[in-house]
């Protein structure tokens, strides 16, 4: 490996903090579309992670979580590279949109090409300039539009590298993944880049809790990875949990939703979780419950076809514990 860094045909040497923007595309109004990028690089050598917001134009949460990490003073003191990218689909962004003009969904397009479509011209830039550089990987998302997320981690666990951060990322709920979606995430798998996921919170809407957490983990993992000291109150007892399956409960009929239970919250087989009834209150048809299992994600609106999603519900061995730490989680970052 060469000692310059060089992004977007920008020199990035070492103990430099620089700002780039990554040119993308020129769009029909004759202007230029970039991705604007900070990299942070350390005196030192070290492993180089990317840590991403707004791969999904309207997830917003991840702009600040990534913002509040620049902002971090521990950062002056860094071993190896940080690559901070809080808004990647910028067109989306600017159109309050999950997807880019061509209708096209970015998580779905890697690892795209020079000569596709203006997302899969974005996806095949992004990936050659910015992320193929990187060892290591964090991309911060929310829930589609009219949903929540509780604040979770979704990674491919089979790699020990991958599976380490995501306990270092401390949100008591992580999901095992084999997708292969076209998604970031499987970009940099076969890349071999580790590389986390994480969910938390509704598109359009800041969360201050979601922020925290992903901002509180992502500085967790920068420590276990050695781009940061290590902590010095380390966790002595199990707050990590992982599910190696999750299932959406669906809309029985179309209706009105009157909704139970909330994210966060244990369910067990065969409880009610809600109910679709019509606008009149006659006809009602329940929700209920497959598995016993944690609520991960739900409708916000309440307005469902059937067969519309409603919660989103993963499984643990022992879901009781899993419930009770999500629980503490949420209580301490209520306190500090
Ligand atoms: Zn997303």
């Amino acid at each position: 490996m060469t000692d310059d860094l060089i992004i977007g045909g920008v020199t990035i040497k070492r103990g430099e903090r620089k700002r780039v923007l990554l040119d993308v595309a020129k769009l029909y109004d004759f202007t230029d579309m970039n991705i604007p990028i900070e990299v942070i690089r350390g005196k030192k050598d070290g492993p180089i992670l990317f840590i991403s917001g707004a791969v999904h134009g309207d997830e917003i949460n991840g702009v600040e979580i990534v913002r509040q990490i620049l902002s971090k003073k521990a950062l002056k003191s860094i071993k190896g590279t940080l690559i901070a990218i809080p808004i990647v689909n910028v067109f989306g962004f600017n159109t309050k949109s999950r997807y880019l003009p061509d209708r096209r969904d970015l998580n779905r397009s890697f690892p795209g090409s020079s000569n596709g479509s203006l997302t899969a011209q974005l996806a095949h830039t992004f990936l050659t300039e910015v992320i193929q550089k990187c060892t290591h990987g964090i991309d911060f998302h929310c829930a589609a539009i009219n949903r929540i997320n509780l604040p979770q981690i979704r990674a491919y666990l089979d790699d020990q590298v991958t599976k380490d951060m995501a306990e270092a990322f401390r949100v008591p709920v992580v999901l095992h993944s084999e997708l292969r979606d076209g998604s970031l995430r499987e970009a940099t798998r076969e890349l071999g880049i580790p590389t986390l996921l994480f969910e938390g919170g509704e598109a359009l809407r800041f969360n201050g809790k979601v922020i925290k957490s992903g901002v509180q983990g992502a500085i967790s993992v920068m420590r276990e990875i050695g781009m940061l000291n290590p902590a010095k109150n380390k966790p002595t007892q199990k707050e990590v949990f992982i599910a190696r399956s999750s299932h959406w409960l669906r809309a029985p009929h179309s209706g009105i939703l009157s909704a139970k239970k909330k994210i966060g919250q244990r369910v067990k087989k065969g409880q009610v979780l809600g109910i679709v009834g019509d606008p009149f209150g006659i006809e009602k048809y329940e929700i209920v419950a497959k598995r016993t299992g944690i609520i991960i994600g739900a409708a916000t609106l309440p307005l469902l076809n059937r067969g519309d999603a409603a919660f989103h519900i993963a499984t643990f061995e022992d879901a009781a514990t899993v419930e009770e730490h999500v629980d503490l989680y949420d209580e301490k970052l209520e306190k500090n």
